[in-house]
């Protein structure tokens, strides 16, 4: 593993690139990545950088958005088959039939959805900003995609304002059950529980704390707890116990992998950067739009 990361290294400083690793990645991409942390985070840290390339220890609609932010560097996402379940959930047919049914309702988007439905709607999201931008709309009712759990979270959150979700979701998250919250928590009494917004209303119901993953990271770190049950992907409980060894981190249940994020390994890194493979475009007008819905957010959480 030593000498792979040496190369990727090396490869790295010859072609004048930056290498991006999403939180839900494999530790050793830590190891070559040049920022870690949440997929908007990472595509404005490597807008602000001068490299000529960026590779996307991610997913597709993560390395589409670095595209948007960067459209004149060249960006690679090392396994061509790296999507995300949720975003694929709702391509554009499938947004302009939900807008159809509500004529005249603001269409919010999640962060997590393509270039194309991004450039269809009003205003992108975070889970970090999803209150404030839905707020800032000043509409009784707005429309939510992809994710139905995180849109009725801030529904349940705002109280007077109706979230009409598309119901889409992550099967990572939808996968935490109720029962599997109880259960660890009868293990644990004196544990906080920490999830993620992505997950069923019950189980944020349950919860000491629903943010996003910076959020709850956060919260750990700072809190005098001892004990938290992390009710998100592995890849954050993972990092918690490297970051805080003094803390207890126990998994919601076992195995909430996405697969998706897991699959990228150092030698697809290697590949490439040094095959400049897989290249993602996304085209002039299309990536505008989607833009100025991300821009649109941008300017409202500042
Ligand atoms: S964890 Fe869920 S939302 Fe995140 S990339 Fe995987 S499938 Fe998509």
């Amino acid at each position: 593993m030593a000498e792979i990361t040496e190369k990727i290294k090396r490869l790295k400083k010859e072609k004048n690139a930056v290498i991006l690793a999403h939180c839900y990645q494999n530790p050793e991409i830590d190891e070559v990545a040049d920022f870690v942390g949440d997929s908007l985070y990472l595509s404005r840290m490597a807008a602000q950088t001068d490299a000529d390339i960026i590779v996307f220890a991610g997913v597709y609609f993560m390395a589409q958005t670095a595209k948007i932010l960067s459209p004149d560097k060249k960006v690679l996402l090392p396994r061509k088959e790296a999507g995300c379940a949720m975003a694929d959930m709702i391509n554009l047919e499938q947004l302009r039939n939900f807008k159809a049914q509500y004529p005249g309702i603001p269409t919010v988007c999640y962060i997590n959805s393509t270039a194309e439905v991004k450039s269809e709607c009003d205003i992108c999201c975070t889970s970090s900003n999803a209150l404030q931008i839905v707020k800032s709309l000043n509409s009784d009712k707005v429309l939510f995609l992809p994710d139905q759990y995180l849109g009725k979270w801030v529904e349940a959150k705002l109280k007077n304002i109706e979230v009409i979700t598309y119901d889409g979701c992550c099967p990572v998250h939808r996968n935490v059950l109720p029962d599997d919250v109880l259960k660890v928590k009868n293990l644990n009494p004196d544990a906080k529980i920490l999830t993620h917004p992505e997950c069923r209303k019950e189980v944020a119901a349950l919860s000491d704390y629903v943010g996003s993953t910076t959020g709850i990271m956060k919260y750990a770190k700072e809190s005098s707890a001892e004990a938290f049950i992390i009710a998100t992907e592995k890849g954050v409980l993972d990092r918690l116990k490297r970051d805080c060894p003094n803390k207890k981190f126990i998994p919601v249940k076992d195995n909430l992998l996405c697969e998706s994020m897991k699959c990228t390994r150092l030698e697809d890194i290697y590949d490439a950067l040094n095959n400049e493979q897989y290249e993602i475009t996304v085209e002039k007008t299309l990536s505008a739009k989607a833009l100025s819905c991300i821009d649109k957010m941008l300017e409202v959480s500042k």
